[in-house]
């Protein structure tokens, strides 16, 4: 990066949220503490492969304290929950990691008391429930992506409450 201090900005950041993860939200901050955390241009937003977790500088720098603390969770749960193996056993990429991202936020979600902001970008409230209105935690991962499948085949499309979280790819292939 040309500029040395941005990027010890940017990792002072990560430090810090990590620490206030580790205060406020004590299981998912520990579990974090295990976890390599790592800067990467090429890709979008934020992303892991199961034993680090990778930010854009780019997308990082626009986030407020609170939207960095939602990505870290977010993160680390795709982890705990064992998304990226479980994802290969659905042909429907797309589909398979939108169904790991709306499980995901409904953890944040619940963890932070049903508040809306917890699991916001830009104001925009990521997807944290299924079509019918219920709770994305409250199903298995299986349940979530063959009702999203379903939905995708009749033609009602999610698009409309799609957020930067769920039309991001945050599952990187080994
Ligand atoms: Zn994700």
């Amino acid at each position: 990066m040309h500029d040395q201090k941005a990027f010890q900005e940017i990792c002072s950041r990560i430090q810090r949220s990590r620490m206030r993860l580790l205060v406020e939200h004590g299981f998912y901050g520990l579990l974090l503490m295990h976890v390599k955390l790592q800067l990467d241009p090429s890709i979008k937003t934020a992303a892991t492969d199961g034993d680090s977790i990778f930010f854009s500088p780019v997308f990082l720098s626009g986030l407020s304290d609170t939207e960095l603390d939602f990505i870290m969770l977010h993160e680390i749960m795709h982890i705990v929950l064992d998304h990226l193996t479980r994802a290969r056993e659905f042909k429907d990429r797309e589909t398979a990691n939108t169904a790991a991202d709306i499980i995901v936020n409904s953890y944040i979600y619940e963890e932070y008391g049903n508040k809306a902001s917890a699991v916001s970008i830009n104001g925009k409230e990521s997807l944290h429930r299924l079509p019918d209105g219920s709770e994305g935690n409250k199903h298995s991962f299986e349940e979530v992506y063959q009702l999203l499948k379903k939905q995708k085949k009749s033609g009602t499309a999610l698009s409309s409450k799609k957020s930067i979280m769920a039309a991001n790819a945050h599952v990187k292939r080994r």
